[in-house]
Order: C-alpha cells, then structure tokens, then sequence
C-alpha cells in the first residue's frame, strides 16, 4: 500500500547566507518554505568570504559550479607584510587541495550572496518581515513580525544572525521554565570590532596585483596600534577588512556604542566613517609603493562600507519543541 508524508512547511528568519542556503536545500527538496527578511532590501555588504573544501561539495550539488569558479579566486597563500610594505612571512595554503582534492577560494561577499539567492524564486523570501515574536501552539510553530502579520508552519528555523530574535524568544521560554543553562544568558563576547568593504572596478596599472589569476591575500599588521589590515583581490575588484582588536577598556566604549545602535548587523554610516578617518593612512602594499586603505575606501561606495563585530560564542541550546537556530544565530 502507497503511504504518503506531508511535507512539513518550514519558516525561516532571517535571509542572509546561512538562511539563503537552508532554502536552496529546501528548494531542491520540495519543501515547502517561506523566508522572512527584516530588510526592505538586499544591501551586498561586506568584504570576502574564504571557501574551501567544506562548502565547495554544496555548491556542487545546488548550481552548476563554474559559476563560483567564474567569480571566484584560488588562494594558495597568505602573505604578511610590516608597515615598511616589507614582505615578512607567508602561509602556505597549497596542503589543502593535496588533502581534499579541493582548492581554498576567496569570493567577495556580496559576490556568493547573490549566487545563493539566485537559486530561490523571489516570491519565497519576504522582506520588510521584521519577526518579533514567535511561540507554539495546537501542532504549530508561529511568528508576528512588525507589520502585524501572523504566519503558522511545522518548523521555524532562526537564521537571524548573532543577534536572533528567535534566540532571544526561545530563550525567554525556556528560562523561565529553568531549562536554560546560564552561560546561553551572557552577553556575547567580542575581541574585534571590523570595516568591511568591496571597492568598485579598480585600474589594473594602478592596482597591478588584480592582474593575477591567483587571490592576492596581504595581511599587513600595525606597529604599536591595536590594528591590522588586509587585502584580497577578486576580480576586478579589491575586497579589504580594517581589524581593530580590542583591550578590555575599548571592549567596553564599543559595547556601549553597540548598545545606542538597534539594528545589531551593522552600526551605520557616521560610526563606519569615524573608523574610516582614523585608519585611512595605513599603508598597503603593491602599486605604486604609497598606496593607502584610504586610496581603498575612497573606491568604495560608502553606503556599502559597514563596521561589524566578530563576536564570539557557541551556544549549547540551538533547538527547542519546533524551533532551531542556524549560523550566527547559534
Ligand atoms: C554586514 C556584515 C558583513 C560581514 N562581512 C564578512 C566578511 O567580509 N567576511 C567574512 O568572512 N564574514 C563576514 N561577516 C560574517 C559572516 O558573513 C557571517 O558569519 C554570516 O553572514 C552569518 O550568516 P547568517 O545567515 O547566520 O547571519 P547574517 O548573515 O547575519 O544574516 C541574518 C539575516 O537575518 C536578518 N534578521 C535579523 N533579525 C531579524 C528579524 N528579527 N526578523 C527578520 N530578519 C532578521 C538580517 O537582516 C540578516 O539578513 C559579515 C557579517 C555581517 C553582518
């Protein structure tokens, strides 16, 4: 006799990389899903991302590969370099294709996001969805977002980065039936706070290393200051990251600033750009031999320059009833 399943029908918070690839997956699956982006649009933030062995074999599997390929680096090395623009040691990258059969590549951010969220239909992600609230009920698992809508499913994934809402009202639950242990409570940790950019089109006279087939990834570290900076290049472009890494009175200035911003994934453009101006000297190296991160941010659209955390922490609870946290969220 044929016995058949029904489907769960699967909500997901949040569309950013880790929300976009469980859809995909859903997608190729033929389960339903739905996804839920606080945003009223997809800004292409960030700077690059590191892809190797560990995430190639899925891209395989949900598009045709060369796509990635086709916009993307291989990295072999990462270089390091003093403020004299003097080379100073390498990181030898290479063992990891003779393990894996794979080679590490370097794609701009904005770059994978767009291949991930070109493999879902548009009608399944839902912007402007801010979730506030989700909890069980009768068999279902439901969410209410800021436009006063309610939605019902089966399962709820949060994949709404580090600062999940749905962590936090999972959490909520579960605390006050005792069932949370107390380390899942505490403030997340953070060590750096992080400028993130893509600059445009570059001249490749004046940038010559974008002339390279492989990612040139130079990692320069400050003398005397809290900070280093690195460089990759895709493409056509360069994608570069500023780090400042933090003591224990600056951990707190940067909480207390993080605490004034509400929206968590990024602190906006007035706090980006006093980083900017305090870090706009520090000399890379290639081209001309005076280039500057400042020749870099000048080359990038402002409004895609964001200042980001790197927080730190892996929660022990990511499931409870009907709803799992995935990515950041966790
Ligand atoms: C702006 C930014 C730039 C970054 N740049 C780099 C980089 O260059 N290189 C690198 O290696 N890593 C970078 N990271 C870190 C890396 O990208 C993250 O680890 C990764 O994006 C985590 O994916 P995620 O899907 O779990 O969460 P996120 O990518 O943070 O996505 C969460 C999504 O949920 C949405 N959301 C949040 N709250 C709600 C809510 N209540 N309701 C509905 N939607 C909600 C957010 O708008 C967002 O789209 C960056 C992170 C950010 C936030």
């Amino acid at each position: 006799m044929e016995t058949t399943i029904e489907k769960p029908t699967v909500m997901i918070v949040g569309a950013g990389l880790g929300g976009l690839a469980l859809g995909i997956l859903l997608e190729r699956a033929q389960i339903p899903y739905d996804i839920f982006e606080r945003t009223s649009a997809i800004k292409p933030l960030g700077s690059a991302l590191s892809i190797g062995p560990n995430l190639i074999p899925f891209l395989e599997q949900v598009m045709p590969i060369d796509d990635f390929f086709n916009v993307s680096k291989p990295m072999t090395d990462v270089r390091s370099y003093n403020e004299q623009r003097q080379f100073v040691f390498s990181s030898d990258f290479s063992p990891i294709e003779e393990l894996t059969g794979y080679k590490q590549h370097i794609i701009a951010r904005p770059v994978l996001y767009d291949l991930l969220l070109r493999q879902i239909p548009s009608n399944r992600v839902h912007l402007n969805k801010r979730v506030l609230d989700i909890g069980e009920k009768d068999d279902k698992v439901f969410l209410r977002t800021s436009d006063n809508g309610y939605y019902e499913g089966d399962i709820l994934i949060g994949a709404d980065g580090a600062y999940s809402a749905v962590r936090q009202r999972l959490y909520e639950s579960l605390r006050q039936k005792g069932q949370i242990p107390k380390s899942d409570l505490e403030d997340l940790p953070f060590k750096c706070t992080c400028l993130v950019g893509q600059t445009e089109m570059l001249d490749q006279e004046e940038f010559p290393q974008l002339k390279e087939p492989i990612c040139q990834f130079w990692s320069t570290l400050g003398e005397n200051k809290p900070y280093s900076w690195v460089t990759f290049t895709t493409g056509r472009t360069i994608c570069w990251m500023t780090i400042e890494h933090l003591s224990k009175q600056s951990t707190k200035a940067a909480e207390d600033e993080r605490f004034r911003h509400t929206d968590n994934s990024e602190w906006g453009p007035i706090s980006a750009k006093a980083m900017c101006d305090e870090t706009r000297t520090f000399p890379i190296p290639g081209g001309n031999g005076s280039l500057t991160m400042g020749d870099l941010y000048d080359r990038t659209p402002k409004h895609l320059i964001s200042k980001v955390m790197l927080e730190e922490k892996v929660f022990e609870t990511w499931h409870s009833g009907r709803v799992a946290l995935l990515g950041d969220g966790a």
